[in-house]
């Protein structure tokens, strides 16, 4: 029996949203502090308002902190609208990606927009940086969660861990943070990352300690290195480290790791889309930028399925030249079966 109309122009809207491959949505995803995650990138690889020593992305390729509308808001509405209308569920649509996100000039018509269309939570992962300038503020007001991030106790571990942009001082971001604490009604779920012999020691952490004391906050999540960072100097701490380093904060706080066995659960799900990029790095290694151009997906969703392979003893890195290259263990077809 032939479907009714309504029902053909669903199924063939859905054969061709999975034929077609979005430019400006991934996912989802499984995220260790979302859940299944489907994340918009606001901005082009590795526009950033910092050059983390950690960030897994890889060397920022343009430190700004001018704001326009890198990526139009009308054609992220326009995918969203056909993602949507699909099956799939979601527990968060996360504005994050490969930089940061409050540089889109057009962040706050987006979450409005998002806030009419659907009843799935809102989430913006920032590193914060930009929270002193009121637009933004005002732009993030109706998310209904916000995760920032802060990595240093003072300005002189700033400098080092995130190397800003020369017009964002320390101060600057901390009091950026500290004011939208005050009015913001939604979660703020603050991300610290530390590194071994950086920022990862008692006396740093402490300093951190007593700045959050003036910022409003719903949960502390402590993390390290997990992923090949921008710059091998950049080491993660032990777990019993990071154990030990979260005695020091009050209120609910928690250690997110890549190696959490629920985490690891949800990575080991395999799909197709995990397959390809075991098959094209199997033939010869390459950088996660190389395979999101390859594959046609966005960086941060090839990280996902690289940490997946990772995880599932399938794929190894080799650092050359300041590059992170990901290489299969073994054979793209005994890997398949
Ligand atoms: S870790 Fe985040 S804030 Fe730091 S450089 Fe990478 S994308 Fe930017």
């Amino acid at each position: 029996m032939w479907p009714d109309g309504a029902l053909w122009k669903a199924s063939m809207r859905n054969q061709v949203m999975n034929t077609r491959r979005l430019k400006h949505i991934y996912g989802p995803v499984p995220s260790r502090r979302l859940g299944r995650s489907l994340g918009i990138d606001l901005v082009p690889y590795k526009t950033c308002t910092y050059d983390c020593i950690y960030c897994h992305l890889g060397p920022t390729t343009n430190k700004t902190i001018k704001r326009r509308e890198y990526v139009a808001i009308a054609d992220i509405i326009q995918e969203l609208e056909e993602k949507l209308s699909g099956s799939d569920t979601f527990d968060y649509i996360s504005l994050a990606g490969s930089g940061e996100p409050t540089l889109n000039s057009g962040i706050g018509d987006l979450i409005l927009k998002l806030k009419s269309m659907t009843r799935i939570p809102v989430a913006v992962l920032t590193n914060g940086s930009l929270l002193w300038m009121k637009e933004i503020q005002e732009a993030l007001m109706p998310a209904d969660l916000i995760l920032p991030s802060l990595d240093a106790g003072d300005s002189l571990l700033f400098q080092y861990t995130n190397r800003p942009h020369k017009d964002i001082s320390f101060e600057q971001m901390i009091n950026g943070l500290a004011g939208f604490s005050n009015r913001y009604k939604g979660e703020i779920w603050l991300e610290i990352f530390l590194l071994a012999g950086v920022t990862g020691i008692r006396d740093e952490v402490e300093k951190i300690n007593s700045i959050i004391k003036g910022i409003k906050l719903s949960r502390i999540q402590l993390n390290t290195v997990a992923r090949p960072p921008a710059k091998t100097f950049a080491t993660p701490l032990s777990q019993r480290q990071m154990v030990s380093l979260k005695s020091i904060f009050s209120g609910q706080v928690e250690i997110i790791s890549d190696r959490n066995k629920k985490y690891r659960q949800r990575l080991a799900a395999s799909d197709s889309t995990r397959n390809d990029v075991l098959s094209l790095i199997s033939r010869r290694p390459c950088t996660s930028s190389d395979i999101a151009r390859s594959l046609g997906l966005k960086v941060a969703e090839a990280l996902k399925h690289l940490d997946a392979l990772i995880l599932a003893g399938k794929v190894a890195t080799v650092r050359l030249s300041e590059k992170t290259f990901y290489a299969a263990k073994e054979s793209s077809h005994a890997l398949r079966s």
